[in-house]
C-alpha cells in the first residue's frame, strides 16, 4: 500500500503560537513577524513527528510513503533529517496543495500537525487556510482544512486513516469522517494560543503506533465522497476581500461577506477555492 502523509505544523506537540509557525518570507502577506529561533525548533519537532508517522506506516505494512509539506510556503521539513525511505513533496503552489502527489494508486492519507477549523473555540491556532476565512461549507457541511482535504482524497477514492493534532482537530476529523479514523491527540488546547502538551518524544511514540494501526485499518475505511454537483460556500471577514473573491468567473456573491461556487466535482471546486484565496491575498485589484 502507498501512503501519503499531509504534514501541517500548527498541530505539532509544543507548538502554540504563530511565532512558532510563521515562515521566513511571508510577513508581508500574513502580518506575522518571522522569529527564526522559534520557527527553527518548531520545524524540527514537526519533522520528527512526520518521521514517526513514516516509521509507523512502514511498520503497519506500507510499501511506499510520500510526505507532502502542507504548511505555508510548504518547505518546512528538513530534507536531510527526514526518514530516508520517504518521498518528500515540497514547494508552492502545487495543484493539490496540501495533498500534492496523491492519486488513485494510494491506499491511505494521514494528517499530521493538523489544526481545528476557523472559529473553533479553544483550539490551538485554529484557522482555515488563511486568517480571513470565517467558514467553509461543502454541500452545506462546515469544515476546516481537514474536511476539504478529505474531500480531495475522496475524489481519488482514498480515505483518511489518521489525524494527529490537538484534541479539537481530532474530534472534528472523527466527527466528519467517523470514529474509525485513528486520532492521536498530542496536546489538549487551553485556548487559541495555549495548550497542555505531551512531551515531543511521547507524541512521536503515539503517532508511530497510531500510523501503524491506521495502515492496518485502511482497507475498511470509507473515502469521504462529496456527491456532485459540489457547492462551496465561503464566509469571509470583510466585504472588500469578498469583492475580490466575487471577481472570479462562476463565483456568486451571496452576501456582504460571503460567496458561493458550484462545480461538477470536488477537484473543480477545489481549484476555484484556491483561486479565491489567492485573489483575496492580493488585497487590491485593478
Ligand atoms: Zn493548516
Amino acid at each position: 500500500m502507498k501512503v501519503l502523509i499531509s504534514a501541517d505544523m500548527e498541530g505539532t506537540a509544543g507548538v502554540v503560537d504563530r511565532a512558532h509557525t510563521a515562515i521566513p518570507d511571508r510577513a508581508a502577506i500574513t502580518g506575522v513577524q518571522h522569529n527564526a529561533a522559534e520557527y527553527d525548533w518548531a520545524r524540527r519537532l514537526m519533522t520528527e513527528e512526520v518521521n514517526a508517522a513514516i516509521a509507523g506506516a512502514f511498520e503497519g505494512g506500507a510499501a511506499e510513503v510520500w510526505v507532502t509539506d502542507a504548511h505555508g510556503s510548504m518547505r518546512n521539513l528538513l530534507p536531510l533529517a527526514l526518514h530516508r525511505e520517504a518521498r518528500y513533496v515540497s514547494g508552492s503552489p502545487k495543484m493539490l496543495c496540501m495533498l500534492e502527489g496523491l492519486d488513485d494508486t494510494f491506499g491511505a492519507v494521514m494528517f499530521t500537525g493538523y489544526h481545528g477549523s476557523a472559529g473553533t473555540p479553544a483550539s490551538v491556532l485554529a484557522h482555515t487556510y488563511i486568517g480571513i476565512i470565517q467558514d467553509v461549507r461543502l454541500n452545506g457541511v462546515s469544515m476546516g482544512e481537514y474536511g476539504i482535504n478529505a474531500a480531495v482524497a475522496g475524489h481519488f477514492g482514498v480515505a483518511v486513516a489518521l489525524v494527529a493534532g490537538d484534541n479539537t482537530v481530532v474530534a472534528q476529523v472523527r466527527g466528519l469522517l467517523g470514529p474509525d479514523v485513528v486520532g492521536v491527540e498530542v496536546k489538549r488546547a487551553a485556548g487559541t494560543h495555549a495548550a497542555v502538551h505531551l512531551h515531543p518524544e511521547k507524541a512521536r511514540e503515539a503517532i508511530r503506533a497510531g500510523a501503524a494501526e491506521a495502515v492496518r485499518r485502511a482497507g475498511r475505511l470509507r473515502p469521504y465522497r462529496v456527491p456532485a454537483p459540489v457547492r462551496l460556500d465561503v464566509d469571509i471577514v470583510a466585504p472588500d476581500l469578498t469583492d475580490l473573491a466575487a471577481l472570479l468567473p462562476g463565483v456568486t456573491r451571496t452576501g456582504a461577506r460571503s460567496v458561493a461556487f458550484e462545480g461538477p466535482d470536488v477537484l473543480n471546486v477545489f481549484k476555484a477555492w484556491r483561486a479565491m484565496l489567492n485573489v483575496m491575498m492580493t488585497r487590491s485589484a485593478v
